[in-house]
């Protein structure tokens, strides 16, 4: 991303937020070096000394990360989270470096510098064919490695390791048990905290159960908005780009049409008990072929989850 994007990009939320969330991807992020992100700290700063709220969070392959990308991420005050298959032969096949080398002691190696730096964000675990059986290996490999905040994440579309919206959530409901199994308060598995923290009357919802996908957007190296980046590139879903006015890409005809469908959808919610949990789920997998399968998925892992709160007197 060029200078000139970065800034217009960091104007263009800034100046119409008062509290903004930038989450820095890629490819792998890091590669865009330590002087890029130097760059941003920077150009927040001047609108951080105006009272806006920002905050950073960024998703790496956690290979790269020694000493002096922790210690800046540390002085930067940016979050980071690491992509980690789970267990570790799984990572091990899926996560090589070009020579077919695993990445996995590179990775945890980072991970334990972050967690030193007390600016770890937990990780991210890709679940499919290899995996989803494997509840109990994974979380027994996480909590191994000092690691206790991870969010899973179904693999999709790729035949060879693809597993469906009902074999993902039997999955969860068994992490669901095992979190219960284990008791440890600091064990925090985001699918399943947003679930139970709603079930039980709290507030933390990931982005899947807000039902406001509008509040989130992606930025591309040549300043072109989309919607979060699971629409990757989809044309009818460019807003615009942050080199125009920002209220006109929100009264544009892209972003009305985005804010339009998503209401739709939702209206096929109606009728559904769990919808002031759900609240029309992902509105990316709304879009999909498999949205009744992942519905039916759902409400089963919901009603699993609930049974489980009420027999253990949590939830009358
Ligand atoms: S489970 Fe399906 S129908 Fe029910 S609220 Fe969620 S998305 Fe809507
Ligand atoms: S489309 Fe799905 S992943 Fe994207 S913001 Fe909405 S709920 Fe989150």
């Amino acid at each position: 991303m060029s200078q000139e994007v970065l800034q217009t990009t960091i104007d263009f939320f800034c100046s119409h937020q008062n509290d903004v969330e930038f989450t820095w991807h890629g490819g792998e992020p890091l590669l865009a070096g330590m002087e890029f992100y130097r760059e941003v700290s920077k150009l927040q700063k001047q609108w951080i000394s105006r009272g806006k709220k920002i905050s950073n969070f960024i998703q790496t392959n956690g290979s790269l990360v020694d000493d002096e990308w922790a210690e800046l991420f540390k002085e930067i005050g940016f979050f980071v989270g690491v992509s980690l298959d789970a267990p570790a032969s799984v990572h091990n096949r899926l996560r090589t470096f070009g020579c077919g080398t695993s990445s996995l002691s590179y990775v945890l190696r980072g991970i334990s510098k972050l967690i030193e730096k007390n600016i770890f964000n937990g990780v991210i675990c890709c679940v499919g064919k290899r995996n989803f059986n494997k509840p109990r290996e994974i979380l027994d490999f996480f909590l191994d490695q000092g690691i206790k905040s991870i969010k899973f994440l179904r693999i999709k579309g790729d035949e060879q390791e693809a597993i469906s919206a009902s074999q993902y959530a039997d999955f969860l409901f068994q992490i669901f048990n095992l979190w219960i199994e284990i008791d440890n308060p600091d064990l925090e598995i985001r699918d399943i905290k947003s679930i139970v923290d709603i079930l039980l009357g709290g507030e933390f919802r990931e982005c899947t159960f807000t039902g406001r996908c509008d509040q989130f957007a992606t930025v591309y190296n040549d300043g072109s908005i989309f919607p979060c980046d699971r629409f990757i590139n989809e044309p009818r879903l460019r807003f615009g780009t942050v080199f125009e006015p920002y209220t006109k890409v929100l009264i544009g005809e892209n972003f009305q049409a985005f804010l339009a469908e998503m209401r739709v959808t939702k209206e096929l919610c109606h009728g559904c008990c769990w919808s002031s949990l759900c609240n029309g789920g992902c509105f990316k997998e709304r879009l999909s072929n498999e949205k009744g399968n992942i519905c039916r998925a759902n409400q089963k892992l919901f009603e699993g989850i609930e049974s489980a709160l009420k027999k253990y007197g949590l939830l009358v």
